[in-house]
């Protein structure tokens, strides 16, 4: 039926051209039956999917960072990373022979757990670690959680604990006996907050996560794929238990919330404070709260993945971003932080597939690049070199 409209057409306007052409494109119903059959062998689950661009760009090769990097988000004792000896001083070399002069271990814990990683780390290595303590939300529904938790911090300083790591299971997961979730700003936390601004101990916060986790999980979400390998990671609306959750911009107030209201602790928004996706608003709360820094550990495709208004973003905010990584101590993983901070290579691909498209070197002046790597650290752990 379409061809004889199409010969139509081609008679009635005169324009052979368009008639070859037309006609060349129908396909015959035997070309089509092979059409399906190829694309019936190519078929594969979307979250199966690992693109990779043909395009021919410079790749420079990263030996190790130009300045001495301090990276304050690491978690070095963990089934990958183990807490022997060996693979420690395997560590060590691996930040050696990349320009890292010191490694922050987020996930010390508390107790003999975290004495045992301070002698492991700080104690062994003195200047290349420093160990955060954690808080024992198994005891959120003790009536004396609030003392309790301001006793672990205090013997934690004494053990020789640097900083207090708070993860997204606050906000998350964390839920107390009437089964709702905490919030991140519940009262009973108020004394950990000033009890780290009075030992200057900064607290290292990580709420929420991408925004993309707490929107539909649809043919739209740009973290589908993501989605889809870690359901996990899909914070929409109730949880496996039917429990509402906190909204992403709730998540935001309320971190917002402690903030805010304790001036004397600093406290620095893992991840870009979860507002990865919107600099203009990382900005505001940096102007808003100077008591506030942002970090972009497993978010080094942020600045890079929208390199002008990223590139503005570093310039403005140069003193108030630290260098982070996130996860154990890897050679590859810091060059890609480091290709993508130092070089103006195009199309950096990362080894864990990133679904944000294609980043781009940000070609930082040195000055920028010794603030980021080291300089800013500093003003939290002062008694770094
Ligand atoms: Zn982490």
């Amino acid at each position: 039926m379409t061809r004889v409209l199409v010969a139509v057409f081609c008679v009635l306007m005169m324009r052979p051209e368009v008639c070859a052409s037309a006609q060349r494109r129908q396909p015959t119903p035997e070309m089509r039956r092979w059409m399906e059959r190829l694309r019936a062998q190519h078929d594969i689950p979307l979250r199966q999917w690992r693109p990779r661009s043909n395009a021919v760009v410079p790749v420079t090769e990263i030996r190790q960072a130009k300045y001495p990097i301090i990276d304050v988000h690491k978690h070095v004792a963990n089934p990958i990373y183990p807490l022997d000896e060996k693979a420690i001083a395997r560590g060590v070399e691996i930040m050696d022979a990349m320009n890292v002069q010191t490694v922050v271990n987020l996930t010390g814990g508390w107790g003999e757990e975290l004495r045992h990683n301070i002698e492991k780390l700080s104690d062994t290595y003195p200047g290349r670690f420093v160990v955060c303590t954690l808080i024992d939300w198994s005891t959120i529904d003790d009536p004396d959680f609030s003392e309790k938790a301001v006793r672990s911090l205090e013997e934690a300083y004494r053990m020789g604990a640097r900083c207090l790591k708070i993860s997204k299971y606050l906000g998350l997961y964390l839920k107390d006996r009437p089964g709702k979730f905490v919030a991140v700003n519940d009262a009973r936390l108020d004394p950990v907050w000033s009890k780290c601004g009075e030992l200057q101990i900064p607290v290292m916060i990580h709420t929420a996560d991408p925004i993309a986790f707490f929107r539909p999980w649809d043919e739209k979400n740009e973290a589908y794929l993501s989605l889809s390998r870690r359901p996990e990671w899909y914070f929409y609306g109730t949880d496996y238990q039917g429990v509402p959750r906190y909204t992403h911009e709730e998540l935001m107030r309320q971190r917002n919330d402690i903030v805010a209201r304790h001036p004397e602790t600093k406290f620095v928004g893992l991840h870009y404070a979860s507002l990865s996706h919107d600099l203009a608003a990382v900005g505001e709360l940096l102007d808003r709260y100077a008591n506030l820094m942002v970090e972009m550990g497993a978010r080094n495709w942020a600045l890079g993945s929208v390199p002008n208004s990223g590139g503005k973003f570093v310039l403005r905010y140069q003193d108030r971003i630290l260098f982070g990584t996130d996860g154990t101590i890897r050679a590859a993983q810091f060059a890609e932080y480091i290709r993508t901070l130092e070089t103006d290579n195009d199309l950096i691909r990362f080894q864990r597939p990133s679904p944000w498209g294609p980043i781009h070197g940000l070609q930082l002046p040195d000055e920028i690049l010794r603030r980021i790597y080291h300089d800013n650290a500093k003003k939290l752990f002062p008694f770094l070199e």
